[in-house]
């Protein structure tokens, strides 16, 4: 299994993973231009896609979803509450899965997770297949001990790390939003991530990508400062950026132990 990002923050957002018997989009936050362009870096079409799965309906998602569908005649896979919370247009092929409820996509296993978010039915996704787990978490306000049981042992992980808290308190968003992206329902800080790392275990883990990475709430400096004492046993760790995403990482299964005579 391999994976990629088109972008990752709050103007748009969308990964792509690969595996033997095929490939998905996880949300898609551009235009079906922008898509097809942004793909084009990462050495594929959107002709390629099996299906698109989306998380929720926040614009940074969902954007390119339908039309995407529409053009390309893929599956689109979300749960009910995303599908109510707003018209989307004409979805040619509407898939409507439930939180809690492993399904199967062409070999590819997709645990959907609910998360607290301030949307209508978000879900988080951890993927798996042939022995190896791929999860992605991004777009929520806190961890509960439903999302730290799912994503306990990963061997690839997507993280968000949206804000430091000073910087939000400061930064130029409206009390309101503050509020919003700060709260229980919102994104996840550089602390809370670091606190979900210190939890669960990362010693399996070969690539950490830090994600959803806020422009105006947040530095790279310090999404680094606050999580590098962290990262000892972590392979290989990678911070997504909203214009390019990250380039192709690929989870690999354990190498049997060899023997020696
Ligand atoms: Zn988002
Ligand atoms: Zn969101």
């Amino acid at each position: 299994m391999r994976f990629a990002s088109l972008g990752s923050g709050s103007k748009g957002n969308s990964t792509l993973i690969e595996w033997s018997g095929g490939a998905l989009l996880l949300d898609c936050g551009f235009s079906v231009k922008e898509t097809e362009a942004r793909l084009q870096r990462l050495g594929r079409s959107a002709k390629d896609l099996t299906a698109v799965i989306v998380t929720h309906e926040h614009t940074d998602h969902i954007k390119g979803v339908a039309a995407l569908a529409r053009r390309f005649k893929m599956p689109v896979y979300m749960t009910p509450g995303t599908f109510y919370s707003r018209d989307h247009g004409l979805i040619p092929e509407l898939r409507l899965i439930e939180n809690y409820q492993r399904f199967s996509l062409h070999g590819l296993e997709v645990e959907p997770v609910a998360v607290p978010h301030d949307a209508r039915e978000p879900a988080q996704f951890v993927f798996r297949y042939s022995g190896v787990s791929l999860g992605v978490l991004t777009d929520l306000g806190n961890i509960s001990p439903h999302v730290e049981k799912c994503y306990c042992d990963c061997d690839a992980l997507i993280l968000e790390a949206n804000h430091d808290p000073l910087m939000l308190a400061g930064g130029p968003y409206p009390p309101s939003l503050k509020q919003r992206v700060g709260g229980l329902w919102g994104h996840l800080s550089n602390q809370q991530a670091a606190g979900f790392l210190q939890r669960v275990n990362t010693s399996r883990l070969q690539h950490l990508v830090v994600a959803h990475i806020s422009q105006k709430n947040n530095s790279l400096a310090l999404v680094r400062q606050t999580l590098e004492p962290l990262l000892a046993s972590v392979a290989n760790t990678v911070y997504a950026c909203q214009d390019e995403g990250f380039e192709w990482l690929e989870v690999s299964g354990v190498p049997p132990v060899s023997v020696s005579a």
